[in-house]
């Protein structure tokens, strides 16, 4: 896989050399087939999902976007079981969740999965060591403490490890979720619009977080974004509207999305309905 983004070199060096899990043969680490939901019922009905086929390999970094309502929630959701589907399949590694029970899914959920949401979600009476090894706690699971050490390095937070979240600027916040997401070694991470509510300079700190997750640990990333920018530290771009995926872009630069985004605009308003 090659990758695009300039600024590779300068992000996350202190990521230990470890394997990438980028298997040759083995099974995408998500997958969607026919997926739809839909909400409502009569005329209120609304499909945020229409008929979705995706697949997310190893070792990938996918950017989703797409216009506000076009689904990508929605998407991120089903595939990360947090909400399940009206029809069709999802599949983490070879598990289809669509035939699983509570207990199976909640046990994905905490093993196989990380989430990471816009507003932070940490819990505010924790530290930050604690929030990052809180979903392990209630597991009564032992953290693989070579692996947490190299997470909390990398996430870079020296001695505010024991501060509060309000004691931290929201680009420490959004990295203590993702150090949280990536601490128990999930099989792929969903991070539903992380930079949405950080500054530019945050902003990157968070990307280039998940992005050395991707590079050097062989980290699966799935992430929801409206910002070019954010979308150019992917491997690949996903474009939704209205429920569907309508374009992919491999290698994104910003620029190509920028441009990209703006051919969508055009083509929205040549096709929208005339202002009477
Ligand atoms: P996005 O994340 O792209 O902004 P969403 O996945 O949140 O879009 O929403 C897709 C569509 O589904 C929208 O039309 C939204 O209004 C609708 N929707 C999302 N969640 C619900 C819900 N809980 N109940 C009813 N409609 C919903
Ligand atoms: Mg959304």
């Amino acid at each position: 896989m090659t990758h695009a983004a300039p600024d590779q070199d300068e992000i996350a060096t202190d990521f230990a050399a470890v394997p990438s899990n980028q298997a040759a043969g083995g099974p995408p680490a998500a997958r969607a087939v026919d997926l739809r939901k839909v909400y409502g019922s009569g005329d209120t009905q609304v499909a945020a999902l229409d008929g979705v086929n995706v697949e997310f390999w190893p070792g990938q970094f996918t950017a989703i976007m797409g216009p506000s309502g076009s689904g990508k929630s929605t998407l991120m959701h089903c595939l990360a079981a947090l909400d399940d589907a009206t029809s069709g399949q999802v599949f983490v590694g070879d598990a289809d969740l669509t035939t699983l029970g509570d207990k199976e899914l909640t046990r994905i959920r905490r093993d196989r999965i990380g989430f990471v949401f816009q507003s932070f979600n940490l819990v505010p009476t924790l530290t930050a060591i604690e929030n990052i090894t809180l979903p392990m706690d209630i597991a009564g699971r032992k953290p693989d403490q070579q692996w947490l050490d190299t997470v909390i390095k990398t996430v870079g937070l020296g001695d505010r490890l024991t501060h509060k979240p309000s004691q931290l600027s929201g680009g420490q916040q959004q990295r203590v979720a993702c150090a949280r997401a990536l601490a128990g070694r999930p099989d792929i991470v969903f991070a539903d619009e992380p930079t949405g509510n950080l500054d530019s300079v945050s902003g990157a700190e968070v990307l280039g977080f998940l992005q050395g997750s991707v590079r050097e640990f062989g980290q699966t990333v799935v992430m929801v974004t409206h910002d070019p920018n954010a979308a150019g530290y992917a491997d690949r771009v996903l474009f939704l509207a209205d429920g569907r995926i309508v374009d992919e872009m491999l290698d994104p630069t910003s620029e190509r999305v920028l441009d990209r985004m703006k051919s969508f605009d055009a083509h929205a308003a040549a096709h929208a309905a005339p202002v009477s």
